[in-house]
């Protein structure tokens, strides 16, 4: 195979972070290519499970008894308690079977040793996992505490539902210990380990990780993997740059073994004046495939945090910043089509940007703008919109019905989209800027766009340097116990993950 030699796979790892593959190919055709990069997949040596880091002995001591004797004082019994915390299918056969010690199983039992101990580990969770992030949300199932893996649907498949896996689930085989299993791989649920590192971050371990493998080897659990992930085989995918980034993902993310750490996320807190209803969309990221982003509403401005991420830009970003003072008015549907017409509009609009910028020329209000900072501004949600601006800016206040409902939208000629099926009417249009990056998040930069909206569920970015298109359409599942205790707590939480991730 001459044609093979001519290719080869090296993973290493750069700074102790960082892995990268390069592939050197010449004339190699796709389907050798795939099999290349599959068979490449059995090499990889690197690991990075982080071990070692105080895993003996969990104590938590959230003063148990001290809480019991309060509720039997105010005469709330465990019972009633742990009838409240979870759903009353307790009696169904299921759980009986699943735990033949159920009958003889205290309710008191179940509250100190499950739910009380584990309660500080309910909520919706980010992993640290490199550049790509994630989304977890632990819930009380039945006689469970269940960690559920949230997944975007198949790229570009954005109005399809999210998917969602079991990490672990925690529950009481005996009565007075609760039994931590690690449901990652393809069989079954086996021993595993939660602690709770400090507050608002937990990690989780898997003490049989030889039950992740599967018999096929290293490309069995890559193709099973592929199939999850992406729906496709390595074949499918023609895009070679995108093989390259799945592979990477691949080998990047399956060394954790489920062995991870997570920090408490908050879904944003939302106000009556909100364009639409903040909240986790999930977006088209070009060659990175579909990503989940967070959006949340800070008085003029508007941002899209990533909650999962990719190489370039890393999970814990601000992806997008939209300037809810400057609407962008398209032009009727045919000049639209032209891109030069767009974008000379857009760059219009930033030029204004920032001549106000240096006008006003408050340190606030620079950093309001949000440009080449990667910091969120600090100002109170509190401050509205100063008013009109000039030229072709509005203010944000403006209702919905006064812009219009349902103008004609349509793709400029040559700006590239994922799937062919947006939306072609759109509500309004506002200035934005998207942030942009080289492999391992160097050199970021903002740059300009255009954010549409299309209706209370979907939006899009115009990205007018990358001529691409993203579009964005609303989680739609349930998460628990994921509210931010005050506003101020979600912006702290946008601070911290978004500092972790530079
Ligand atoms: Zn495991």
């Amino acid at each position: 195979m001459a044609e093979s030699d001519s290719a080869y796979l090296l993973v290493s790892r750069v700074g102790g972070e960082t892995e990268r593959v390069c592939v050197h190919q010449e004339e190699v055709s796709g389907h050798d290519r795939a099999r290349l990069l599959e068979a490449a997949v059995g090499t990889k040596t690197v690991h990075l499970c982080r071990g070692g880091a105080g895993w003996e002995g969990v104590a938590l001591k959230y003063g148990v008894c001290e809480n019991l004797r309060k509720l039997e004082i105010t005469g709330v019994s465990c019972r009633d308690v742990y009838a409240k915390c979870i759903n009353p299918r307790v009696k169904s056969g299921r759980f009986m079977k699943i735990l033949p010690d159920y009958e003889h199983m205290e309710y008191r039992d179940v509250y100190t040793c499950l739910l009380h101990r584990y309660r500080h580990i309910l909520g919706l969770w980010q992993p640290d996992i490199g550049p790509y992030g994630g989304l977890l949300n632990v819930v009380v199932d039945g006689l469970f505490i269940i960690g559920w893996m949230y997944l975007p649907p198949h790229d570009p498949h954005v109005d399809d539902p999210m998917r969602f896996k079991p990490l672990f689930r925690i529950h009481l085989m005996e009565r007075k210990s609760a039994t931590v299993e690690c449901m990652y791989g393809h069989r079954g649920p086996h021993n595993g380990h939660v602690q709770v590192v400090k507050k608002d971050e937990f990690s989780t371990k898997c003490n049989q990780t030889d039950h992740h493998r599967m018999s096929g080897g290293r490309q069995e659990e890559f193709r099973t993997w592929l199939r999850e992930e992406w729906g496709r085989t390595l074949e499918d995918i023609f895009h070679e740059h995108m093989q390259e980034l799945i592979l990477m993902k691949f080998i990047y993310t399956s060394q954790y073994d489920n062995c991870l750490t997570y920090r408490r996320i908050y879904l944003p807190p939302s106000h009556p004046d909100d364009l639409i209803r903040p909240g986790l969309f999930k977006g088209t990221y070009g060659s990175h495939g579909l990503e989940i982003v967070m959006l949340s509403f800070h008085g003029k401005h508007a941002r899209g945090t990533k909650i999962t991420g990719d190489p370039n830009i890393p999970a814990g970003q601000q992806t997008v910043e939209i300037d809810l003072r400057h609407r962008i008015h398209l032009p009727d549907i045919e000049s639209l089509r032209d891109f030069n017409e767009l974008s000379r509009i857009v760059l219009e609009v930033r030029e204004q940007v920032r001549q106000e910028q240096q006008q006003e020329g408050g340190p606030e209000d620079a950093e309001g703008l949000g440009r080449q900072s990667p910091q969120p501004c600090a100002e109170p949600p509190a401050e509205q919109a100063k008013g009109p601006g000039d030229g072709g800016a509005e203010a944000a206040a403006e209702p919905p019905a006064q812009s219009g409902q349902g103008q004609p939208f349509v793709l400029p000629v040559g700006v590239s989209s994922r799937n062919e099926d947006y939306p072609r009417t759109c509500r309004m249009c506002f200035y934005g800027t998207g942030l942009i990056a080289g492999h391992g998040f160097t050199s970021p930069e903002r740059t300009p766009g255009v954010f549409v909206l299309f209706d209370e569920d979907r939006f899009g970015f115009i990205w007018l340097e990358l001529k691409s298109f993203s579009l964005y359409s609303r989680v739609q599942a349930a998460f628990r116990n994921a509210d931010a205790p005050s506003p101020q707590a979600f912006e702290e939480m946008l601070k911290n993950i978004q500092s972790l991730a530079s």
